[in-house]
């Protein structure tokens, strides 16, 4: 009997919960290595999938199998160790393994391009170009003053960032031969000798030593110091040692913490380039820098979410900057925590992970307490003020005038007197977040979701944060005929609003995500700000990480109650990390900082903490209102949603999947509910709650409901999914 040939299993971006089999392609002879890309018939489309493995036997008989049409790379573009990686968080999440592949891989792969790394287009100022005769021109005088200054050229994003007119510029100054576009390595070369850091303190060092003691093994460190404590000295110098003996460092960093200064200070510090990878990047650049660490000619990755991902042959270290932060957890498709994913991968690789922040979360801390993780402490502040001095303002006893109490405006009246800035921190952009008919009291509310509409005054426009719907605010009340409509509470806009009234010589700069939407923008304000700019800020948390404001001797929190009383068991710890991160961005030496927090509940025991600096007495608080109610990290969550356009399906899916679940041991499963904000974009939405005390009863009974969900008749009719880990109860 001739040899039969192996069958490959492959994993297709699509929606189904399983790999498929296919035949080798018609002449191959050569046996296909795991973790290369494939195009395959799939239904109707061929598409980009990934071989998973060799096997003698398919699922279904042989002649119905069809063939793989072509395979794409000769060597693995995930190779062995990070395919197994994936494949255990496809089972740990309860996810598609196609999804979770096309998640990891750089969109330029999931493409079906060319694996060799692309170059990336720059402009480069010509020899002899002269500025000065551009004087009538100023975007193009703009682009080529920078241009001048970057000898390795500037590539497409840092001119947007420079001027939204670059495309304009760059064409004629091309005609005039002042500049040239050329290819260049993705990472330009780089030239400085490392730059030495200060001398490290005692808990620092003992820091540093630990970790580094701990290299060839795994160990999850937990370092825990406020911020401005030295945690980025001890990673620096944690990667050194790493570099030190040829390994490869990866370094995690929340959304909105990696800032231009901190990938500068890395390469500065550490004497070269690091691959930089985010969603902001282009195809090709982001490509570019994943290819370069995966053949490890990059020792250090600096990157977002899904760089967790990158393929890295001598990883030694890995690093998770303020591990609490809620951006590390997916929010839809393939629902992953990548700091929960970079501790497995130390583990399956054996070395060390640490995961940084000033306000860890009660998930860490536990493990810290009880033994799993070892905590490191930084109590003391360096280089920059003692902590700055926390008081209450009673909300219940004083007025506030557009939202602005007494106390909170002579403390900004002080600030202005002595040349020193103020920031005002306030989750909620717009100006009002409701548009009340002053006769009727009715509020506006969007047609679509559960929710109220903002008021937005610059646009003079009513529009949902949920859905993005948008409306001219009525001449008259829909429901009264009145004329009497006004903007109730406060959002960002309002407070800058009256802070020009209150101080018109004041300059006020605004950042939220409504000011800093154009590419630049958020660099523009902050520049402002370093610059002396600025007198008074106003923003949302997008001030809450990576900028120092060293100018900064006011701190004002302008409702500190939003997320006290809130349907999310998350949300004090949340509120509690946000208000201490923005406290921490400001002072120094010199001028030690204040901060004024503006609360209708000053009594509760989270303020008490925040006043006291006493995070540790917080998370006791905290942990044994967890115990108490049952709720992680003393309990593991599932949480199977489901939406529809009719009103009804999704609960009745939910109770035919409550069913189906029978009384497994070990696992409680709540009774279908409407979702806390239950009709988003149109959509009804529910949900059904699997709780369990321990990993292990939870995930058998998921391992089987699972595949009986998709089976039910009533999946058809609604959107489902399952968030294992869930980070927020929405
Ligand atoms: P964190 O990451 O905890 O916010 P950083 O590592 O950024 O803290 O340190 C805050 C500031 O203090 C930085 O300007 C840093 O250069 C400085 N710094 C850190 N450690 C020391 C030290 N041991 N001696 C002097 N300055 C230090
Ligand atoms: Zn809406």
């Amino acid at each position: 009997m001739p040899e039969q040939s192996p069958i490959y299993r492959v994993a297709v971006p699509s929606p189904l919960y399983s790999h498929f089999d296919y035949l080798p392609p018609a002449q191959s002879r050569e046996k296909l290595v795991p973790g290369a890309r494939v195009r395959v018939p799939f239904g109707r489309r061929a598409v980009i999938g990934i071989v998973l493995a060799a096997a003698d036997r398919a699922a279904v008989a042989r002649e119905k199998l069809r063939r793989i049409e072509r395979v794409l790379d000769e060597q693995p573009v995930l190779p062995q160790k990070l395919l197994a990686l994936l494949a255990w968080a496809a089972e740990y999440y309860h996810h598609p393994i196609g999804e979770v592949l096309a998640a990891a891989l750089p969109q330029w792969l999931r493409a079906g391009r060319p694996g060799e790394a692309p170059g990336v287009e720059v402009w480069r100022a010509a020899p002899g170009a002269d500025p000065g005769a551009l004087k009538r021109a100023p975007a193009q005088r703009r682009v080529l003053e920078a241009l001048m200054a970057a000898s390795d050229g500037l590539e497409a994003e840092t001119l947007a960032a420079l001027t939204p007119r670059w495309r304009a510029a760059t064409g004629p100054l091309e005609r005039r031969g002042f500049v040239a576009r050329t290819q260049r390595p993705c990472l330009p070369p780089y030239r400085e000798p490392a730059e030495p850091g200060p001398t490290l303190n005692e808990d620092q060092r003992a820091a540093v030593e630990a970790i580094v003691a701990g290299f060839d093994s795994y160990g999850c460190f937990l370092l825990h110091g406020v911020t401005g404590s030295g945690k980025t000295e001890v990673y620096l110098a944690a990667a050194r040692a790493a570099l030190a003996r040829g390994r490869q460092v990866l370094v995690l960093v929340p959304e909105i913490g990696l800032t231009p200064q901190l990938v500068a200070r890395f390469e500065r510090r550490l004497g070269l380039r690091v691959a930089v990878l985010h969603s902001g990047l282009g195809d090709a650049a982001r490509y570019c820098a994943w290819r370069q660490a995966a053949e490890a000619r990059t020792a250090v990755v600096l990157g977002t979410r899904s760089a967790v991902f990158t393929p890295m042959p001598d990883l030694g270290l890995i690093v998770v900057d303020e591990e609490h932060d809620p951006s590390y957890k997916q929010q839809d498709g393939f629902r992953y925590s990548a700091r929960d994913l970079a501790v497995l991968r130390a583990a399956r690789e054996r070395i060390p992970v640490v995961l940084g922040s000033a306000t860890p979360s009660l998930e860490s801390v536990r493990n810290a307490r009880e033994g799993g993780y070892r905590l490191l402490g930084l109590p003391e502040r360096t280089g920059v003020a003692a902590l700055p001095a926390v008081r209450l303002l009673d909300m219940r006893r004083l007025a506030a005038d557009e939202g602005l109490s007494h106390p909170l405006r002579t403390a900004i009246a002080e600030r202005l007197a002595r040349g020193e800035q103020s920031l005002l921190f306030l989750n909620r952009r717009g100006f009002a977040p409701a548009w009340l008919c002053r006769d009727c009291g009715r509020v506006a509310v969007c047609h679509r979701c559960d929710a109220r509409l903002t008021y937005h005054h610059a646009r003079r426009r009513l529009i949902c944060h949920h859905c993005g719907a948008e409306e001219r605010p009525p001449e008259a009340c829909p429901a009264c005929g009145a004329r009497e409509a006004r903007a109730l509470g406060e959002g960002t806009e309002r407070i800058e609003a009256a802070l020009a009234k209150v101080f018109p010589k004041a300059r006020v700069v605004r950042i939220d995500r409504d000011v800093t939407r154009r590419q630049g923008a958020l660099e523009e304000q902050l520049a402002r700000v370093h610059a002396g700019e600025a007198d008074i800020l106003v923003g949302t948390q997008m001030l809450s990480k990576g900028h120092d404001f060293p100018n900064v001797t006011l701190v004002g929190v302008v409702n500190a109650d939003q997320g006290l009383y809130s349907a999310d068991f998350r949300a004090p710890e949340r509120l509690m990390q946000q208000i201490l991160q923005v406290a921490g961005r400001a002072g120094r030496a010199d001028k030690p900082g204040e901060v004024l927090v503006q609360t209708w509940h000053p009594g509760h025991p989270l303020f008490t903490a925040l006043v006291n600096h006493d995070y540790e007495s917080f998370l006791s608080y905290a942990l044994s209102e967890r115990r108490d109610t049952g709720f992680p990290p003393y309990s593991f969550l599932a949480l199977l949603r489901a939406e529809s356009p009719k009103n009804g399906t999704a609960l009745e899916f939910l109770r035919a999947a409550r069913a189906s679940a029978g009384a497994p041991a070990g696992v409680e499963i709540m009774e279908p509910a409407p979702a806390p904000m239950e009709k988003r974009a149109g959509r009804w939405r529910a949900q059904l709650l699997v709780q369990s005390t321990s990993r292990k009863p939870l995930h058998a009974f998921l391992d089987r409901w699972v595949p009986a969900l998709t089976a039910l008749r009533q999946a058809r009719q609604v959107r489902w999914s399952l968030d294992v880990d869930p980070g927020d109860m929405y």
